[in-house]
């Protein structure tokens, strides 16, 4: 085993996430994979592997407990493949769906799942707004996850039509994001869009070495009842709503 295999590992464990010594190599080998590519496209500005390690793998993981035991889980923007490609490593009973709009990172995951031999993970080219409105995918995963895609409020309407009735929708953010005004402006449009907050929970990741502590907030939102059909609204209405090129 690799010095970074048994990090991974222990890292993993103190996160609640058992991951094999099979799993760590692959995520060893979808690190590699990364960085390389990183030489000709933009995936990702963390390239030392401590950095990589923390930002990257333990930030997805930290998560792992919360997907635990659901049978789908879609990853909505989900660029190189996080959270997706390391919690569909950890939690091989789940089927994850990586969503983005850009499809030269999707054939990036295509290959690493080739490469990797990932059976449980499928990529999905398309706009979460327009998923969102499509029979194949409305109300129709146990979980959604997201990271760094979007303010909260925007990022509730991408995601949560897209999850079942009973089911929850993961937002991974920095910390004490509770305290911010991106948390109090996203009450009103979760509640409009069938949601509410079942709880929050300020997580330091595990830390390396003498390297500074990073802490997250992940906030879980179920939603309890359907989503009006008017949401999620077109591409064009929603950045001119949230001021933002979605
Ligand atoms: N989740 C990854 C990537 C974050 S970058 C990580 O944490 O590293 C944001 C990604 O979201 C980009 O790949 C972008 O193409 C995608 N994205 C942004 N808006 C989107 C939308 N409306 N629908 C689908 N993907 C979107």
């Amino acid at each position: 085993m690799t010095e970074f295999t048994k990090r991974l590992m222990i890292g993993a464990k103190a996160l609640n996430c058992e991951i094999s010594e099979q799993g760590a190599h692959k995520l060893h080998t979808f690190m590699q994979l990364v960085l390389e590519r990183n030489k000709v496209m933009n995936l990702t500005s963390v390239t030392d592997e401590d950095g990589f390690l923390a930002k990257h793998f333990f930030d997805s993981l930290a998560i792992a407990k919360y997907v635990k035991n659901v049978s789908t889980c879609i990853d909505i923007g989900t660029g190189a493949g996080f959270p997706g490609i390391p919690l569909s490593i950890a939690l091989p009973g789940t089927d994850f769906t990586l969503l983005d709009s850009t499809n030269k990172k999707l054939k990036f995951i295509d290959e690493v799942s080739a490469k990797l031999s990932i059976t449980n993970a499928k990529t999905l080219h398309e706009r979460a707004e327009d998923a969102g409105q499509s029979d194949s995918h409305r109300d129709r995963y146990s979980t959604a996850v997201s990271r760094a895609v979007a303010a909260l409020p925007l990022l509730c309407e991408l995601c949560i039509p897209l999850v079942a009735i009973d089911g929850v929708f993961i937002a991974m953010k920095g910390p004490n994001f509770i305290n911010t005004g991106e948390y109090a402006d996203a009450q009103k449009i979760i509640k409009d869009l069938g949601g509410s907050i079942v709880s929050t929970h300020e997580t330091d990741l595990p830390q390396l070495g003498s390297a500074e502590k990073i802490s997250r907030t992940i906030i879980i939102i179920k939603k309890i009842r359907a989503t009006p059909p008017k949401y999620p609204r077109n591409s064009k209405d929603l950045a001119k709503i949230y001021k933002k090129t979605v």
